[in-house]
């Protein structure tokens, strides 16, 4: 990285600092001891998720943060660990190795995490999720906590 003053190509770090969006530099400029700021944003690679349907797209966090969250409305679970618990499920899917990963897959990983965490909040999950159609749906998913 050149300094962005006079060019030159030699810096010294003077401070490091990580955060998810990626790692953020201070350097000093050897040369004319100015100081600036250099980023380098983790690259993740592309997770594919095969849909049901076939159809192909890719892994969206947010979508899946969109449905955990919805689960947790109104539950005395902390922001914290939920963010926690949606890490390790990205993580989890991340580490599969694998280009793609079903959506059937990807529920089971995030149901048997939600069942940890808060039996209500996997209940609505799984509502959701499993497409119940009535009560009976329901009284068997609870039987089985
Ligand atoms: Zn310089």
């Amino acid at each position: 990285m050149n300094c962005p003053y006079c060019d030159n190509k030699q810096s010294k770090v003077t401070n490091k600092r990580e955060s998810p969006d990626g790692i953020r530099r201070r350097r000093e400029c050897l040369k004319c001891r100015e100081r600036f700021t250099t980023y380098e944003t983790i690259s993740k690679e592309d997770v594919y998720i095969i849909k049901k349907d076939g159809r192909r797209e890719k892994f969206d966090r947010q979508k899946l943060e969109g449905g955990i969250n919805r689960a947790f409305e109104k539950r005395p679970i902390s922001k914290e660990k939920i963010d926690k618990m949606i890490n390790e499920i990205e993580e989890l899917i991340r580490k599969k190795g694998k280009k793609e990963t079903k959506t059937s897959e990807i529920g089971e990983i995030v149901m048997k995490k939600m069942k940890k965490l808060d039996n209500v909040a996997y209940i609505r999950f799984a509502s959701v999720y499993r497409d119940f159609q009535d009560i009976n749906d329901f009284k068997q998913e609870i039987k089985k906590l």
